[in-house]
């Protein structure tokens, strides 16, 4: 039931993440009033943090390929009404300044996330667009065509219009914990199945460990018996817990949905481009050559020197041994070892150490036109609350940047 104390607004947006803020300055150009509730006490916690503290903003080669969850002509009908350029001169406009890294990622000039924070907080702020922060919505119903929402303070506002952006369960720390999904299945919204994404794994080996803080560049492939899942090349990171690296964070998404009823393992090969046959015959001749030394320090200039005695203590090969001394058997094990290290992945780490959550509102259930739900009008969705996520590189924040205007521009008419 409304009563007085209710204040009305035309637009009330849920969450001051990446999709808020730029849902609020979209929605403001006809404006209307226009609120951001934002949990925390300033605007856009999370994007803070992003591309370490840096920000990697979009990317130059953001299509529908470098997306998961929903249907790739979902996500491209979405990019395509504020794209990657588009992104980049809406900044421009705002004075940010962008520059170009590898494979396409556009970061401020500044190298500092808090300039994107800030043009956009000044921009809405010009828009006069009202920010409330520290004060999370508890409740949100609709009652025939109005929505009510109640701030933890009790505070009460009405709405035609709602643009959900809580963001996802990702490093929750932000102040993401989920709460938009409990609100959108109540309105009768399917929630597929949530995983963290771009994430460290967990391994049942325990040795990497012993070698906590290397890194080493290899093809990657995420693997269900025969089955591979997904292959990357790229950094992996050995850690007290198992595998991280930005090659093992990029796979660990595909990795995760079957984490519970199957083994899945991850197989690293040290030498793509080397056959078996090829980096056997280049083994045999080190040994040849260096038949004196250890097998470990004959292997020194293959591999990082504190990497080889576990590697070959796994084989089962004595590190200290003679080259000389080695079987070709043996010889054909480390060879084939430093094409197929395994490792079987016993979790991945928990959503607080999550880049991204994959998995969300089904994208089915929302006009990609509009960001509106087929299911109850007037409300809109926009970023990670559905289920879309992305590679790294920029790609899950032009997601926020895209579905986070649309929703503005569509709530506004
Ligand atoms: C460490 C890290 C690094 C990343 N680096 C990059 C990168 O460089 N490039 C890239 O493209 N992506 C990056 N991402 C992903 C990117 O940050 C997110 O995909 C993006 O921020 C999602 O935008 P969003 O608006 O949907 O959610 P968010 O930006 O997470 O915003 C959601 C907001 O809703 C608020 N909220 C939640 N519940 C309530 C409530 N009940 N009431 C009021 N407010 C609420 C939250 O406090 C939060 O501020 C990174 C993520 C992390 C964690």
């Amino acid at each position: 039931m409304y009563n007085h104390k209710m204040k009305k607004c035309d637009i009330i947006i849920i969450g001051g993440g990446a999709a808020g803020m730029m849902a609020g300055i979209s929605a403001s150009r006809k404006g209307g009033s226009v609120l951001i509730v934002e949990k925390n006490l300033k605007l856009g916690r999370k994007v803070l943090v992003t591309g370490n503290g840096r920000c990697n903003v979009t990317n130059r080669y953001a299509d529908k390929s470098h997306y998961y969850g929903a249907s790739p002509d979902f996500v491209e009908k979405v990019l395509s009404y504020f794209d990657q350029r588009q992104v980049m001169k809406f900044f421009e406009n705002l004075g940010v300044l962008l520059k170009e890294e590898d494979n396409g990622r556009i970061f401020p000039r500044t190298n500092q996330a808090k300039t994107i924070v800030n043009a956009l907080t000044e921009e809405l702020e010009a828009k006069k667009v009202r920010i409330i922060l520290g004060n999370p919505v508890r409740h949100l119903i609709k009652e025939k065509n109005l929505f009510q929402v109640k701030l933890q303070n009790s505070e009460e506002f009405i709405a035609a219009k709602i643009i959900l952006t809580t963001g996802g369960k990702a490093s929750e720390q932000c102040g993401t914990t989920g709460d938009g999904y409990a609100w959108a299945a109540n309105f009768g919204h399917r929630i597929t199945a949530l995983y963290p994404a771009l994430v460290p794994l967990e391994t049942d080996e325990r040795w990497p460990k012993a070698v906590q803080g290397l890194k080493l560049e290899a093809k990657i492939s995420v693997t269900i018996g025969e089955r591979v899942l997904a292959e990357k090349s790229g950094d992996v990171l050995f850690t007290h817990y198992g595998l991280s690296g930005l090659a093992v964070l990029a796979l660990a998404g595909k990795a995760a949905p079957f984490l519970t009823e199957h083994k899945v393992k991850v197989h690293l090969d040290l030498f793509p481009e080397e056959t078996h046959k090829n980096l056997d015959r280049k083994i045999a001749k080190i040994f040849d050559l260096n038949g004196k030394k250890s097998v470990k320090n004959s292997l020194a200039g293959a591999a990082p020197s504190n990497f080889i005695p576990i590697f070959l203590s796994n084989l089962r090969i004595n590190p200290d041994k003679k080259a000389a001394e080695i079987s070709k058997k043996e010889r054909l094990k480390i060879s084939a070892g430093f094409k197929n290290i395994v490792l079987a992945v016993s979790r991945a780490r928990p959503f607080k150490e999550a880049q991204v959550t994959a998995g969300g509102v089904d994208a089915n259930e929302i006009d990609p036109a509009t960001m509106e739900s087929k299911i109850v009008p007037g409300l809109y969705l926009a970023g990670e609350i559905l289920d879309v996520d992305a590679d790294s590189g920029g790609y899950n924040l032009q997601w926020a940047w895209s579905s986070g205007y649309l929703a503005g521009v569509s709530a506004s008419k």
